[in-house]
């Protein structure tokens, strides 16, 4: 086992207290240094934006250990090594001829850290990520292994999206389908107005659908449709957008060379769903980013509300995404209990200004019961939160057997969730 200092997350703009980050080789080594440690908590890919996964005491990592990536044909499941990236796991199964039912806007996260926090992709029939276990195996407080399966345990909803609050996980199962094939089209210039007026129409267009804006005139800048080979083809007026004629990057200005091919040419799942190609960093890291999930129904609102504060916004903001996330009965999964919309800004790297925003932001979006991505920066605290998600106290319960030493809390978790 090697044992390092923790450093920083991706976008570096948060330094991680912990002492050391373990990298166990094995389950058994993980559940040594668990039993050993006061209080330890996982760390994924980094890539959350604030101190959800940092701990009073030690970190640890499974990042080193091999996907093994295990498909059951007849379950149309796929076991995996919790910290394997999804880009590692996703050319290995479409290897295999399997495929998953979605991806967020880059391969480069671990399994475990994006289910732990709801991370999704687009599109109205495509649940977040999370959605797609369908069982897990996890390392509680007591250093004991525990599965957690869908079709088996009453606590499971409780296990999947758990902010590393209950364990560490080891291994994840995923629902998976035979593979397919995904063609991208871009389109410009879509009218806000447009948008609006037939919101349910233009994120429904297709498999998966994005809304970029700068929100700095109302606008859509660009549109994202992910069609799966044998949907229709989006026509060449979209809602009065015209086609991109070249490759795009979601902000225009910049490069479109690590963006997933366009131009309406198909080609495997994992290389169209992401936004971004495996084999580059999506960008250089000099950003912030926050998103809040709300009630599908309300989408129309929520946007008209933050177009009413478009000036406060515009001048920290490098782009905007509007995606779609099907409702989940997961109990901490922001599109818990209804079809969802996320509304996602990626901020400038300017803190104090963000934070400053935040507040004014999320009054905006309250009267929608906006819940906010828990790896992306947020002002709301555990007085608002647990106003959002009914189930929060069986969540809390299971937190409390799993974890009776409380090994597994942090600042984050007091905050937001136990305050
Ligand atoms: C460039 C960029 C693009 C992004 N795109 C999207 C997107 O398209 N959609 C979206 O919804 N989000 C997106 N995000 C947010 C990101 O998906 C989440 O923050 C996600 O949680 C990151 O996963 P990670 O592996 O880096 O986890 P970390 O940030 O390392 O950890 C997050 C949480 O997971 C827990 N965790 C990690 N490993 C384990 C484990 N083995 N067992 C138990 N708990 C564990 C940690 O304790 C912590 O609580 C993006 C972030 C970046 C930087």
């Amino acid at each position: 086992m090697t044992t390092v200092s923790a450093g920083t997350n991706w976008a570096g703009n948060y330094e991680y207290r912990a002492a050391t980050v373990h990298s166990p080789r094995s389950v058994d080594e993980l559940q040594e240094v668990v039993r050993r440690s006061p209080a330890i908590r996982a760390l994924g890919s980094r890539h959350s934006f604030n101190d959800l996964a940092d701990s009073p005491g030690d970190l640890v990592s499974l990042a080193s250990m091999p996907a093994e990536v295990t498909v059951d044909e007849q379950l149309r499941t796929v076991r995996v090594n919790a910290g394997a990236s999804y880009g590692a796991v996703a050319g290995e199964l479409n290897e295999a001829g399997w495929a998953l039912g979605n991806l967020a806007s880059l391969p480069h996260i671990s399994i475990a850290g994006a289910i732990a926090t709801g991370t999704h992709g687009s599109g109205l029939r495509n649940g977040s990520l999370a959605e797609a276990v369908t069982a897990v195996e996890l390392v509680d407080g007591t250093g004991e292994l525990r599965r957690f399966a869908r079709d088996a345990d009453d606590d499971f909803p409780g296990t999947v999206v758990a902010l590393g609050a209950l364990g560490v996980l080891t291994a994840v199962e995923l629902r998976v389908e035979p593979t397919y094939e995904v063609a991208q089209h871009v389109f410009d210039g879509l009218p806000l107005a447009a948008a609006l007026e037939s919101f349910p129409e233009v994120m429904g267009a297709a498999y998966s659908v994005s809304l970029f804006t700068s929100w700095r005139e109302p606008l859509i800048d660009q549109v994202w449709v992910k069609r799966r080979t044998g949907e229709p083809e989006p026509g060449g007026d979209f809602f009065g957008a015209t086609p991109a004629p070249v490759d795009r990057h979601p902000i225009a200005s910049m490069p479109s060379l690590n963006a997933t091919p366009q131009l309406g040419v198909p080609g495997p799942w994992l290389d169209r769903l992401p936004h971004f190609k495996l084999a580059f960093t999506p960008s250089a890291g000099e950003e912030l980013q926050s998103e809040y999930l709300l009630p599908f129904e309300h989408g129309v609102e929520a946007l008209q509300a933050v177009a009413s504060i478009a000036d406060r916004i515009a001048p920290l903001l490098q782009i905007s995404e509007i995606r779609s996330v099907r409702g989940d009965d997961l109990w901490l999964s922001p599109a818990y209990g209804a079809d969802a919309v996320a509304l996602h800004f990626t901020w400038v790297q300017d803190q104090p200004a963000v934070t400053a925003l935040l507040p004014e932001l999320e009054r905006a979006l309250a009267p929608f019961s906006a819940r906010p991505h828990w790896g992306k920066l947020f002002e709301l605290g555990a007085g608002q939160i647990s106003g959002l998600y009914p189930r929060i106290g069986d969540f809390t319960r299971i937190a409390g057997s799993l974890d009776p030493d409380l090994k597994f809390r942090n600042a984050y978790l007091d905050r937001v969730i136990f305050g």
